[in-house]
């Protein structure tokens, strides 16, 4: 235990490690605690005056804003956030906790390595790499992108700016649903810290990469919409498995200017809605990457509509325009909208276990061709101002065995974020197949009406879902009516 060094934090308290065989990132070396619990990674090269300041702050005002508050424990999940500050051996370090368990691969090939976001993100990786047990689902993806927007938004809301999200900044676990931001200490905050790198390159705003070459004063650098770039990138990998802007468009022989123009000033999102010039290219030998490389077979589109509009904004009008990018904030809600549109697939050997419904005739999962041979009800929701007259909310929600409705369906006061009580997590009513016919059961919505009847449904009581069947499900002016439609029969 020769190796092991005691050392005083800046803030007075105690921080062991083992000082020998650091794992070497960027610009650090880490050196575990000999528990295990946390480590600490010691900047390779001395920071200057404003790099000190800004690891003082994030360690410092940031983590208190973000941690010490009421709903900091949540955060806590979300980012792994330096917690300490050591000085030794002439080198600056910050004490980091140790990624959770669920972020390193159980089985082979790649056990032990830890779950980088990159292993999830291409055809490539996903499909070659990454063990059948680990590949998640559909929803599981979706819930890593809600969990990933949700604290980019809160960075930004706290006037922060991650500056170089990417795959390689983010571990998620699909199996669980959960992601991690990681290496946060190289957060801008305009005005007071800039950013030190451009970026990953995958990641890259186009604007960013279009000014890296030029003259410095004119340079486009790291901020609060080349994060939102970034993260629209990171969702449609994390749901397509591949590249939103890498495809088959040759704009050069010199793979240097190739990187440089479809990357930058000529960007071109690979599904754009009206110029095919770059979408991907399957060859001949690329059927180990099917489905994801072909974009014909699996398009953005089958994220359904509430993110199709964002990649829209995010690739289409605002890919060469900053300031129409969709907001964190904006993809969380779409994300958690699109969660409610989903159908299970019925082919046990589906590699995304779930897809979006798309509103056609018959449904049939996009991923393995599976159709879909159960009857969906739909509830279509509506919303009020005066308790009176109420009108349709862009808001479904796909009916199956096993489906709940929860208190963010019922009042539109309850938002689906980190904010929710444990109470407001509790399903209210369930739904289930019984009799040939779709049921809704109620189980602690007051006051539950049919509309089409008149007549009070309380707790314990369940209602026949028909077509065109009306449900009031809050007396309140906040409160939601839905209207039942039988799709896919
Ligand atoms: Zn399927």
């Amino acid at each position: 235990m020769s190796d092991v060094v005691r050392t005083t934090a800046k803030d007075g308290s105690q921080v062991e490690f083992i000082y020998k065989d650091p794992a070497q990132g960027a610009i650090k070396d880490v050196y575990f605690a000999p528990d295990k619990s946390y480590v600490v990674a010691f900047f390779r090269n001395p920071l200057d005056p404003y790099g000190k300041e800004r690891i003082e702050n994030i360690v410092g005002k940031y983590r208190h804003d973000l941690f010490e508050q009421e709903g900091g424990e949540y955060w806590k999940e979300i980012f792994c956030w330096p917690e300490k500050i050591v000085e030794y051996d002439g080198r600056m370090g910050l004490v980091v906790p140790a990624y959770e368990k669920c972020y390193f691969f159980d089985s082979e090939p790649l056990k032990g390595a830890e779950k980088e976001g990159k292993w999830f993100a291409s055809a490539k990786n996903f499909n070659k790499f990454v063990p059948p047990d680990e590949k998640g689902s559909l929803l599981s993806f979706l819930k890593i992108c809600i969990r990933l927007s949700r604290g980019v938004r809160r960075l930004h809301a706290a006037g922060l700016a991650h500056s170089d999200l990417s795959y390689k900044n983010c571990l998620i676990d699909p199996k669980t649903g959960s992601a991690c931001i990681i290496d946060v200490d190289g957060l801008v905050v305009p005005g007071l810290f800039p950013p030190d790198v451009l970026g990953t390159p995958d990641f890259m705003a186009p604007e960013v990469v279009a000014t890296a070459y030029g003259p410095k004063e004119k340079r486009e650098l790291p901020k609060r919409t080349t994060d939102l770039h970034a993260l629209a990138v990171l969702i449609y990998q994390y749901l397509l498995h591949r590249h939103p802007l890498r495809g088959g468009k040759i704009h050069s022989t010199d793979s240097e200017v190739q990187e440089r123009l479809e990357m930058g000033e000529k960007a071109l999102f690979v599904e754009h809605p009206t110029d095919a010039s770059n979408r991907p290219k399957v060859g001949k030998n690329d059927g180990v990457y099917l489905p994801w490389i072909d974009a014909a077979r699996i398009p953005y589109k089958t994220t359904g509509p509430y993110l199709t509009e964002l990649f829209n904004r995010a690739f289409v009008d605002g890919l060469h325009n900053p300031s129409l990018r969709p907001s964190a904030g904006e993809w969380e809600d779409a994300l958690v909208r699109t969660t409610d549109l989903v159908l299970p697939c019925e082919n046990p050997n589906c590699v995304m276990k779930w897809f979006v419904f798309d509103n056609k005739k018959k449904a049939v999962c996009p991923y393995c061709g599976n159709p879909y041979k159960k009857q969906a009800p739909v509830f279509d929701f509506y919303i009020t101002n005066d308790g009176a007259s109420y009108r349709p909310e862009r808001r479904r929600m796909t009916i199956f065995s096993g489906q709940s409705l929860y208190p963010w369906h019922v009042d539109r006061m309850t938002v689906p974020n980190e904010k929710l009580s444990e109470k407001d997590l509790e399903r209210v009513g369930y739904f289930a197949f019984h009799n040939n016919a779709w049921m809704f059961v109620n189980q602690r919505l007051p006051d539950l009406k049919n509309l089409s009847t008149g007549e009070l449904i309380p707790p314990g009581k369940g209602v026949t879902l028909t077509q065109n069947l009306q449900l009031l499900l809050s007396g309140k002016k906040t409160g939601r009516i839905v209207n039942v439609s039988i799709a896919n029969s």
